[in-house]
C-alpha cells in the first residue's frame, strides 16, 4: 500500500507540508480569536500527531496566541496554516491550506459562542462564479498571465525560472 501523503502549503509557495496520515477531527470554529488569526469568519482545521506532519519547503513562521496555543503561517504571504497546542503531541492544518480541501469535509463546529449571527445566511446568498470572461476579459486574462499563486501540488522548483514572485 502506498504511503498516505497529503500535501498543502501558503499562497505564494514559500512554505510547504505533508501529513503522513488521514487527518482527522475536520471541523470549523469560529471562537473570536481563529476569526481574527484567519482574517475570516471562523478557521477550518483538521489534524494529526505531530510526528506525521512535515514541512518539505521554507519554515513555518509562528505566532502564540496565547501562551497555550502556536499558530503558524507563512512569513512571506501570509497565509494562515496551522494550529498547535504548546507541548501538545498534535497539530491542526488550515483546511482551505491543503491541495485538495473538498476531501476534508468539516464534521462539527466548535466556538459557537462567538459564531456570527449571520453564518447560517451565507449559503442563501445570491451568487456567480469569479468574474467570467464575458464580464472582464482583459481582466481575467491579466491575472491568469500573473498569478504568483503556488499550484494545488508539490513541485521542484518554486517560483519557476523567470517568474519571481
Ligand atoms: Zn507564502
Ligand atoms: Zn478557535
Amino acid at each position: 500500500m502506498a504511503e498516505t501523503r497529503i500535501t498543502g502549503g501558503c499562497q505564494c509557495g514559500a512554505v510547504r507540508f505533508a501529513l503522513t496520515q488521514q487527518p482527522d477531527n475536520p471541523h470549523i470554529c469560529h471562537c473570536r480569536m481563529c476569526q481574527k488569526a484567519f482574517g475570516s469568519f471562523f478557521a477550518p482545521l483538521t489534524g494529526v500527531p505531530l510526528d506525521r506532519f512535515e514541512v518539505t519547503r521554507g519554515t513555518l513562521s509562528t505566532f502564540k496566541s496565547s501562551d497555550l496555543v502556536e499558530r503558524g503561517f507563512c512569513r512571506d504571504c501570509g497565509t494562515p496554516l496551522s494550529f498547535h497546542f504548546v507541548g501538545g503531541n498534535r497539530i491542526s492544518l488550515a483546511i482551505g491550506s491543503l491541495d485538495e480541501p473538498e476531501k476534508f469535509a468539516p464534521a462539527i463546529q466548535v466556538g459557537n459562542e462567538a459564531r456570527l449571527s449571520w453564518f447560517d445566511t451565507l449559503p442563501g446568498l445570491p451568487g456567480r462564479d469569479t468574474t467570467s470572461e464575458q464580464d472582464d476579459p482583459e481582466g481575467t486574462a491579466r491575472i491568469a498571465a500573473t498569478n504568483h499563486q503556488h499550484p494545488d501540488h508539490d513541485t521542484a522548483k518554486w517560483p519557476p525560472a523567470g517568474k519571481a514572485g
